[in-house]
């Protein structure tokens, strides 16, 4: 039967389990479709952004009234026509693709301080020569004479002189040296002056005003001046420059349209990975020249984060796959927009954010408590289901050893009955001596029988609780010596003692007397068969406040700490007694507990096995 309902309880579990696990696959399905459709949407919309802001930047090209100021930030504009490249807003690039046309020194001017210079190694003299130079109105003139007067009071080292004259220098702003701007010439001597005579302070101060210059794009340098100048300005600085990446960018990507002008198409939408940064171009080639949009990796970082919403993940790439802004999402749950579909330069991917996406659903979250609980309740009930049954199991099993015991209780006294009945009926007997002691087994076998009989239907009837007691007020003293002085009498035979204290002074209490004689008489049998070694048993009468107490006490086997609970249940046995082969029932402590709670009193026990036991049966005194 155990088997049958472990089999059923398995096979339920299995299937809510089953059930369980199929809802939630399904569940997880239906999710997963959800976000998909959810990104799919993100995607569309943020796709649908990009074009919108691509196309205005398109249109801010062809408004006439595209100045300076109407440029979105990061966004630079660029035109290149057949001669020459304009970039708006102004400085918004530190380099430009092409030279800006320098004007060619006059050499031969310079021709006396140069021959003093170098042929004569007349440094005095040179300085001479050029400082009438210098004060000549073409600024041109002016600028490469105070450059060299500059040199030459170096060579002299004659610091301040050198600094007035790069100072000088830095004032003409419209002129060229050697082709490079006065006023980058002046500053880059300057800052190599002091360096020259450590001056670290205005070292420093000078070559962070080179730098911002530079990034500003205070003059229009080629790509290899502006690194050039660059790299002085970090070395002196001690520290690698902090370029403004963007502006970099766009200037980089302003070279690569110069590069690539000639092969354009006449509408160009492109965004490239540049080594500084992505770039995205917008604009018209023609043959005559280029006009586009540049935007750098601001402009388009921000595009791809405003496009999608906060628990989005946007990330776009160039067709070559490269990253061009957030990082490329992997696995299945991306929506990607190509390049070549929508209309945008770049491949364009949504996916939710990992942490957005680990959150279970309310759903999912609930189909799972649901089921938690279920199967809450079915291991609940299992569990209660299977304690009732293996309590009946038991019970079961305790009856069937009781009818045992009560045949076998029965049946030795019996077969002895019948067997000396036998031997008077026939006359077998031979002496009258034979004869008495026959009787006597007669008697005593007599008694054995009706003793269970009463003790059998005493425990019928106590069973009923309460009502079956007859109620009077008995002085428990005069109730306990009877019952003991009886007792006596029974096991003197077999050498037994009962030693008796406390029963002197009157106690009363209502009670039922032939019940709670019959407790303490189970519990005086049970003492004395209990104890094969030691032959006395004591009983006392204690009193306390509103309670008496009757204490039978052995120093027989003793009662494992396990069993002590349970020998108070109908039919339950000690180990000792069934392996020991000692006569009983098992029902004679259950007759002992329903009679004294009937009394509304209690019975317990203290026992070590080996040592002995002590019943303790306490009635309340007076009702
Ligand atoms: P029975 O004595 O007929 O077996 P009881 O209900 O009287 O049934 O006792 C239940 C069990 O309690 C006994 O089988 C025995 O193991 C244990 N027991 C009872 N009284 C004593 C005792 N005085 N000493 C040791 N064991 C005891």
């Amino acid at each position: 039967m155990l088997a049958v309902f472990l089999g059923v309880a398995l096979v339920s579990a299995g299937a809510l389990g089953w059930l369980g696990w199929l809802l939630l696959k399904q569940d997880a399905a239906l999710e997963s479709q959800r976000r998909r459709d959810m990104l799919e949407q993100a995607a569309d919309r943020a796709s649908a952004t990009m074009q919108l802001a691509v196309v205005e930047l398109q249109a801010a090209l062809n408004s006439p009234a595209s100045g300076n100021k109407k440029l979105a930030p990061g966004v630079s504009r660029v035109s290149i026509g057949p001669d020459a490249v304009t970039i708006r807003p102004d400085g918004s690039l530190p380099y430009y693709p092409d030279a800006r046309g320098a004007r060619p020194e006059p050499l031969q001017t310079f021709a006396e301080g140069e021959q003093a210079e170098f042929a004569r190694n007349d440094p005095t003299g040179a300085a001479r020569a050029y400082a009438r130079l210098a004060t000549t109105a073409n600024p041109d003139v002016r600028a490469g004479a105070l450059a060299r007067l500059a040199r030459v009071h170096r060579k002299q080292r004659d610091i301040d002189a050198a600094l007035r004259a790069y100072e000088q220098l830095a004032a003409i702003e419209q002129a060229d040296v050697d082709g490079m701007p006065a006023a980058l010439v002046a500053r880059a001597g300057r800052a190599s002056v002091f360096e020259e005579s450590g001056r670290q302070p205005d070292l420093r101060q000078e070559a962070a005003a080179l730098q911002r210059d530079l990034q500003q794009g205070r003059w229009r340098l080629v790509k290899s001046q502006y690194e050039f100048y660059a790299g002085q300005a970090s070395a002196w600085l001690g520290a690698p420059s902090a370029e403004d990446r963007d502006a970099l960018t766009r200037a980089e990507a302003t070279e690569w349209l110069w590069q690539n002008r000639a092969s354009l198409s006449a509408t160009v939408r492109r965004a490239i990975a540049l080594p500084s940064g992505p770039a995205l171009m917008v604009g018209q080639s023609s043959s005559t020249g280029l006009d586009a949009m540049v935007a750098g990796p601001t402009f388009v970082a921000a595009l791809c984060s405003q496009a999608v919403a906060a628990d989005l993940r946007c990330g776009l790439s160039d067709p070559e796959g490269r990253a061009l802004a957030g990082d490329r999402p992997q696995g299945r749950d991306t929506a990607v927009r190509a390049a070549s579909a929508s209309g945008l330069p770049w491949t364009l991917h949504v996916s939710a954010r990992a942490e957005a996406a680990a959150v279970p659903s309310p759903r999912r979250r609930l189909l799972v408590l649901a089921f938690a609980v279920v199967a809450l309740v079915l291991a609940a009930g299992w569990y209660f289901i299977l304690r009732a049954m293996s309590r009946e199991l038991r019970v079961s099993r305790l009856q069937a050893e009781f009818v045992a015991a009560v045949s076998h209780e029965f049946r030795s006294p019996l077969t002895s009955l019948s067997h000396i009945a036998e031997l008077l009926a026939t006359d077998r007997l031979a002496s009258d001596d034979l004869r008495r002691k026959s009787y006597d087994v007669l008697v005593r076998d007599t008694d054995r029988l009706q003793r269970l009989v009463e003790g059998l239907l005493d425990f019928g009837r106590f069973d009923a609780g309460a009502a079956a007691l007859r109620l009077e007020d008995v002085d428990v003293s005069t109730l306990v010596r009877t019952t003991v002085a009886d007792f006596r009498d029974r096991v003197a035979a077999d050498g037994y003692a009962v030693e008796l204290s406390g029963a002197d002074a009157q106690v009363l209490a209502r009670i039922d007397r032939e019940a709670i004689s019959r407790a303490l008489w189970n519990l005086l049998d049970n003492a004395v068969k209990y104890s094969p070694e030691c032959r006395t048993v004591w009983v006392a009468l204690e009193r306390q406040d509103e309670r008496v107490s009757i204490v039978v006490r052995d120093q027989g086997l003793g009662i494992p700490i396990n069993e002590q609970r349970e020998i108070f249940d109908r039919f339950v046995r000690g180990a000792e007694s069934t392996a020991r082969r000692i006569r009983g029932t098992g029902i004679g402590l259950a007759m002992v507990r329903q009679i004294v709670r009937a009394h509304g009193g209690d019975v317990s026990v203290a026992s070590e096995p080996g040592k002995g036991s002590t019943f303790t049966l306490a009635l309340r005194v007076h009702a």
